[in-house]
């Protein structure tokens, strides 16, 4: 195999879509953060309503109580400023889901980045991703950059683990009360008993979460993941990373970089039912790209949709000798 600078190309694709990536992560993450503090999305429990994008958002409640107004319009009211929002923010992701898979939490999901962020230092602390993982993964980089492991890596990964748990605490709390009230009270150090309460609470159950079950909370437990899978599963045309079986034999010259990325900890080259809680983060298809850069077929991942996604899956699912050693390529 010659290398090629077209070829090489194909690496230098899968690096900047990585970092497109990591940029949108940040950027939700801060939207994330500072969403209360701009009151463009809370819910004022001291002023029992809500704000959105910097308005005062009410449902008319006290209004209703008080007399003022009358069933049929707090009906009205409840139907437009809760339901409709909400309905039509899920509607938004689920189509979304239903044709791209679960890009919210690949690619913005604050959540999903504490996972990849937590699992790249535990895999050089441990060797391993994730505690449950049963064997340590090959000490290199996609690109082959050495990766030292190396036990101090835990006086990083604990604190860093704790940190983004406390953050998260505090942040939910501001969606709750006065985010002004809970920082000025946390500068000065001295929280309500309540405030304290939750941070402390937060902190400590998120810190077991992070340090513990990141990922799995991804596959197994969290709603917003679940209904995403559902809507990409109903779907045989949406986009899914593809992969070149017939080409399978060029996985020999790898040492299955595309498992070892995966901060989910699937397979990649396996049939759709397999991948259900794919969240399209594309690290797979950006390790197969850059080891097999000087390859003159290129890659053998790639994301695909419409009728090659439907051909993928055909492919994918035709049975042959040795269907379910490839499923579990390791
Ligand atoms: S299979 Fe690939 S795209 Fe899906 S979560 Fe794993 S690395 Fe990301
Ligand atoms: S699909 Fe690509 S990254 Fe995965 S084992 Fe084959 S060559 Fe390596």
């Amino acid at each position: 195999m010659n290398a090629d600078p077209q070829r090489t190309d194909t690496a230098k694709r899968g690096a900047v879509r990585q970092d497109l990536r990591h940029l949108a992560q940040v950027a939700f993450f801060v939207l994330f953060v500072a969403a209360p503090v701009f009151d463009l999305l809370r819910y004022d429990l001291v002023a029992g309503h809500a704000w959105f994008l910097g308005m005062e958002w009410h449902v008319g409640f006290d209004d209703y109580s008080a007399g003022r107004i009358g069933l049929g319009e707090i009906t009205g009211n409840v139907l437009l400023r809760i339901f409709v929002p909400i309905l039509g923010v899920g509607a938004a992701l689920l189509l979304v889901a239903w044709r791209w898979g679960r890009l919210y939490c690949g690619w913005l999901c604050p959540h999903f980045s504490v996972v990849e962020t937590i699992n790249r230092l535990m895999l050089r602390a441990l060797g391993k991703p994730s505690l449950w993982d049963d064997r340590r993964l090959p000490p290199r980089e996609p690109d082959g950059t050495p990766i030292r492991f190396d036990r101090r890596w835990w006086l990083v990964t604990v604190p860093l683990a704790v940190a983004f748990a406390f953050v998260w605490a505090v942040v939910l709390l501001t969606y709750l009360l006065p985010p002004f009230e809970v920082y000025a009270n946390l500068l000065a150090g001295s929280p309500t008993r309540n405030q304290a309460i939750f941070i402390t609470a937060g902190t400590v159950v998120l810190s077991l979460e992070f340090l513990f079950a990141r990922h799995l909370f991804c596959r197994f437990a969290c709603a917003v993941g679940l209904f995403q899978s559902l809507a990409w599963m109903g779907n045989r045309s949406a986009m899914v990373v593809g992969f070149a079986r017939e080409r399978g034999a060029d996985c020999g010259d790898c040492y299955a970089a595309c498992n070892h990325v995966c901060p989910m900890r699937l397979k990649p080259r396996t049939v759709k039912q397999l991948m259900f809680t794919c969240t399209q983060c594309a690290q797979c298809v950006s390790a197969c790209e850059t080891t097999q850069r000087d390859n003159p077929s290129g890659p053998l991942l790639q994301w695909v949709g419409q009728e090659a996604a439907r051909q993928n899956e055909a492919v994918m699912s035709a049975r042959r000798p040795g269907w379910q050693e490839d499923a579990a390529w390791n």
